[in-house]
């Protein structure tokens, strides 16, 4: 299939590109176009023009100052997970982005173009969430911050305006103690995440956790933090014991079944790479 005809814009700024993005309603920004063409291809989507932010300079790059690395939206996944710098600062995210697809895919698909797009199953949002990242978002209004926590709302639902783009992702670096992990439990023929868990855990002096965060992908209509597991975790041991306790009262309610998986399935899956990603994160503390 075809897509249907669209104008192709090409802008070299930020400002330039949401200036186009305001004055024409049906466009669609193209990142890496690992998602948006294969729908325009489908003709579930026409938009009626592009703009392609890819050979924007200020979207490019991975930088690391004041205790968090700032990675612009069009960083590919290929860049991410050889990057020594988030190896070192959000392993689960390195992890995370070295997992998605093949390697056409990692070579061209992107940061914010992954976050953007918000598909049940894409890796990146489970491990943005935990890591507590904070998503930058400029538009015709200006600049703003939005935590993680509120970026994803629902099914490929963000908190970003059609006139908005997403800058770059900011995520804390790892302070002593503390280890990070992403686990996937893949569909054998897509390589999508039937379940995908994003794990941080900070051990304090004694051993002890003194803050854990659990994440997961590809179980419901949007990326999910298990809040009552991870606060169950504070002040424990972290032994194995104790984390597949606290894995075993994991409840998602709104877990979803489809032709892949049944909502049940994916819940206890969840369990099993729930535990996996705390267990790596606590070996890395
Ligand atoms: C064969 C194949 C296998 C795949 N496997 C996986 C997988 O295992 N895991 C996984 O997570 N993903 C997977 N994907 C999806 C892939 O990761 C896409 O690259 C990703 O979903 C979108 O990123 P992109 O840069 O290609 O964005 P695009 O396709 O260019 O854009 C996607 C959407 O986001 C919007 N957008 C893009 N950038 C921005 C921005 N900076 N600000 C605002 N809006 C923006 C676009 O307008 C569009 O609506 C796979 C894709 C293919 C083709």
């Amino acid at each position: 299939m075809y897509p249907s005809k669209f104008d192709y814009h090409r802008p070299s700024s930020v400002q330039e590109a949401v200036q186009i993005l305001s004055s024409n309603p049906d466009a669609k920004i193209l990142a890496g176009g690992h998602s948006l063409i294969p729908v325009m291809k489908l003709r579930l989507a026409a938009p009626a023009a592009l703009v392609d932010i890819g050979r924007i300079d200020a979207l490019q790059g991975i930088s690391r100052s004041n205790g968090s690395l700032r990675i612009g939206a069009c960083v590919t996944y290929h860049e991410i997970a050889n990057s020594a710098d988030v190896q070192a600062a959000a392993p689960a995210l390195a992890e995370a982005a070295g997992q998605i697809g093949d390697r056409q895919v990692r070579y061209r698909g992107t940061i914010g173009g992954n976050l953007s797009h918000a598909d049940p199953a894409s890796d990146l949002p489970a491990a943005a969430l935990a890591l507590g990242a904070t998503l930058h978002v400029t538009g015709p209004g200006g600049s703003r911050s939005v935590s993680a926590s509120d970026f994803f709302v629902d099914l490929m639902m963000t908190a970003l305006q059609p006139d908005e783009i997403l800058t770059g992702v900011e995520v804390p670096v790892a302070q002593s103690g503390t280890g990070s992990a992403y686990v996937k439990w893949e569909h054998p023929a897509s390589g999508y995440a039937l379940c995908g868990a994003a794990a941080v855990v900070t051990r304090g002096a004694s051993g002890s956790c003194t803050g854990a965060s659990l994440c997961f992908n590809g179980v419901s209509s949007t990326a999910v933090a298990a809040t009552a597991v991870a606060a169950s975790l504070v002040g424990s041991d972290l032994s194995d014991a104790t984390i597949e306790s606290a894995v075993g009262d994991l409840s998602i309610p709104d877990a979803t079944g489809d032709m892949f998986a049944s909502a049940g399935y994916r819940q206890e899956l969840a369990k099993v790479m729930g535990a996996r990603a705390l267990s790596t994160a606590r070996d890395r503390a």
